[in-house]
């Protein structure tokens, strides 16, 4: 019939948007539309529907690994910087946007291990994350924040460390798997240090009674010490 597969498209269209209310209304109470397990369905290969983010009135969360802009992480239990301004990050940077000035002590001019000044180039930084991977301190993270749109494109994108420094606790709720893997970590290496404190203790203590054995052996009288055949 003439106009039949027009119809059938619209048909198909009408479904399409249909499914689309029908998929969102499945999930009011189970979550909202932006809960993991609906994002699952709606954006894999089973999915209904049209799904479209309304941005930037909503947001998809991001994958815990998603990286972009790195941070540095600042110690909130020590309070205190975990860089320790080596700069390994910026040899490894691809790129070349990094750069650190290293906290010098004003008396004897001697370095500290604290950064002094920390900056990034956003323009230049491709979010590779190879700083992260190198930084043996765990001192620098990929961000989550990719909102970094301004109006002006020289300084405002050239961050400093008062920017890119963030608590610990926000590298915890956004890296939860990372966050356990260094807590265990710090668990091992304090158990390791506890370890080795007591085998120095018992190993000292053993060295003090065999010397305080030896004394009392001297100490013994001639006759004691040396029985008459
Ligand atoms: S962020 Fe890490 S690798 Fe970079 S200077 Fe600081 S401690 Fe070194
Ligand atoms: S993410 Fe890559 S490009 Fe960006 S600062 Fe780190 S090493 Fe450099």
């Amino acid at each position: 019939m003439y106009g039949s597969g027009l119809i059938k498209g619209m048909g198909v269209t009408f479904k399409h948007f249909v499914e689309t209310y029908l998929e969102d209304l499945k999930y009011v109470f189970k979550g909202g539309r932006y809960n993991d397990k609906h994002l699952a369905v709606r954006q894999g290969p089973k999915a209904k529907g049209i799904f479209t983010v309304q941005y930037p009135e909503e947001k998809l969360p991001v994958p815990e690994n998603f990286r972009y802009i790195p941070f540095l992480v600042f110690d909130t239990q020590k309070n205190e910087d975990r860089c320790t301004s080596c700069g390994i990050c910026a040899k490894v940077c691809p790129p070349q946007c990094i750069w650190i000035v290293r906290t010098n002590d004003p008396k004897t001019n001697r370095p500290i291990p604290q950064p002094a000044e920390f900056y990034i180039d956003a323009t230049i930084c491709m979010s590779c994350s190879l700083c992260a991977e190198f930084c043996p301190f765990d001192a620098i993270k990929m961000d989550h924040d990719y909102e970094l749109a301004s109006f002006e494109r020289f300084n405002t994108l050239v961050f400093d460390k008062a920017r890119l420094t963030k608590p610990d606790t926000y590298h915890a709720a956004i890296h939860p798997t990372d966050w356990a893997r260094e807590l265990q970590d710090k668990e091992a290496a304090a158990r390791k240090e506890a370890e080795k404190a007591a085998a120095a203790a018992a190993k000292k203590a053993a060295a003090e009674a065999a010397v305080a054995a030896k004394a009392a052996e001297t100490d013994k009288p001639a006759d004691e010490a040396q029985p008459a055949a």
